[in-house]
């Protein structure tokens, strides 16, 4: 058998990490990403993984990738895999994101796929796998931190967990329920702050009450999420709000992989040596999770962002995160993302209101017309934008873009105005000194 190296065409790229409670933000390498010119402009779906280490994230990501190789084009590999199933020769060793590297980590953090999945002409996909998390060495914050910037920049999120859910990890999602309470007060669009939740519980082994799959997930997280009388405020507001912070809750039962995947220090990652349940259910669920038709795009507020939209939130969120040794409140981050965005908004319906006013104007009324037609254009583009914030926001931010448009409007007034008067007035001495002639 030939060794097929499908991965080749990527590597795993740190781009957010943490040292020392510190971020690191490698910028340009997001920025070679997101805003390449083949991804700026699409909606973006980000599927990432979270969870404590050594549980088989980064295994389960890279069949995922294994998947996404052989049913998208990618960036740099066009061409669709050529094997009969996604899933590859039984023999195959596992490669991407590095797995299984022992006990030793050199980075906590958010790693990146480098190679981006593309489909139709207006979605780009990323994978991004996490390391570090909830290890020894990890801080609670760090680990805080780490949870926060996922939840906020994916629009999948899958949360890997050992046997059960545990009460006390329903606490990793309260982020996300403040965000909810949030957007239902605030946002005038009404959607869910997040898209998609998996809860991935692997070595799942209470099969006499919920069998495996996605079946078996749903009908046990609805055991857990019903609130029962003894539980802390905290975790019952959790519950409570948790199915309005996420348009898909997902959870799937996975069976125990088998001792070779689960002990063996040299196996390599081929699914020959897995149990046949759990390779069934892995089959299932990946099939099922990343097809085509459920993959969604990244939406921030309500609003659908770009390549090259996202870039700047992900930017400004970082910049919040590092200043401030605690997560940032909700609120604060939630404030911030919408004035960028809205002042953004203003900017490019400004823009279009400049533009517009090019071209000569010989008449007192052909200027006015062409202001008139301007301002109409910018309030068109303000207004058939889709905005973050609520109604008092969007009042305000229409009102500063009016201000700016009249000022630049008497500015370019008076110099047309005055420039037609001259004209007159030159036209006029003319006519009288040929009359006089
Ligand atoms: P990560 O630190 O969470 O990314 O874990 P890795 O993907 O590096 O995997 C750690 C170890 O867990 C590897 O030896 C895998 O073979 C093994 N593993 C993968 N999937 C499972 C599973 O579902 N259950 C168990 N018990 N082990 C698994
Ligand atoms: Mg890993």
């Amino acid at each position: 058998m030939p060794v097929i190296n499908r991965h080749s065409h990527g590597e795993a790229l740190n781009i957010i990490t943490f040292n020392d409670n510190q971020i690191n933000f490698n910028e340009e390498k997001l920025s070679q990403l997101l805003l390449h010119p083949q991804v700026k402009d699409r909606e973006i779906a980000i599927v990432s993984i979270v969870g404590a280490y050594r549980k088989g994230k980064s295994f389960f990501m890279d069949y995922c990738l294994r998947f996404m190789y052989a049913n998208f084009k990618s960036l740099n590999n066009s061409n669709l895999s050529s094997t009969s199933s996604w899933i590859g020769d039984k023999d195959e060793a596992l490669t991407g994101f590095s797995w299984r590297s022992g006990s030793i980590r050199d980075t906590t953090g958010l790693s990146f796929w480098s190679d981006i999945f593309l489909h139709d002409e207006n979605l780009a996909i990323l994978l991004v796998d996490t390391q570090g998390l909830f290890d020894p060495e990890t801080s609670t914050e760090e680990n805080a931190k780490i949870l926060t910037l996922s939840t906020l920049l994916s629009s999948s999120l899958i949360l890997n967990l050992n046997n059960v859910i545990q009460e006390d990890q329903l606490q990793y999602l309260q982020y996300a329920t403040e965000f909810a309470s949030l957007a239902s007060s605030n946002n005038h669009n009404n959607s869910k702050p997040f898209q998609r939740f998996l809860f991935l519980i692997r070595d799942w082994q209470n099969v006499d009450d919920f069998e495996f799959g996605m079946n078996g997930g749903a009908a046990y997280l609805d055991q857990i999420l019903k609130s029962k009388p003894d539980q802390s405020e905290e975790l019952k507001s959790v519950r409570e709000h948790i199915r309005e912070s996420f348009d898909e809750l997902l959870c799937c039962l996975m069976p125990y992989p088998g001792k070779k995947v689960a002990t063996s220090s040299d196996y390599d990652g081929r699914w020959s040596a897995m149990d046949e349940d759990f390779f069934n259910e892995l089959r299932l669920l990946i099939e099922n999770f990343l097809a085509v038709d459920k993959i969604v795009s990244k939406r921030v507020n309500g609003v659908q962002v770009t390549g090259s939209s996202f870039f700047e939130i992900i930017k400004n969120y970082i910049m919040t995160f590092s200043t401030s040794r605690l997560i940032p409140k909700a609120q604060t981050l939630y404030e911030l993302t919408v004035n960028k965005f809205m002042t953004k908004l203003v900017e490019k319906s400004y823009e279009i209101y400049e533009k517009n006013l090019e071209g000569i104007q010989e008449t007192n009324e052909q200027v006015d017309g062409t202001h008139l037609k301007a301002f109409e254009a910018a309030m068109a583009a303000f207004d058939g934008t889709k905005k973050m914030g609520n109604e008092q926001d969007e009042e305000k931010f229409k009102n500063q873009l009016k201000q700016k448009i009249n000022i630049k409007e008497t500015e370019w007034k008076s110099i047309w105005l005055k420039q037609i008067k001259e004209i007159k007035e030159e036209k006029e001495r003319k006519r009288k000194a040929e009359e006089e002639a």
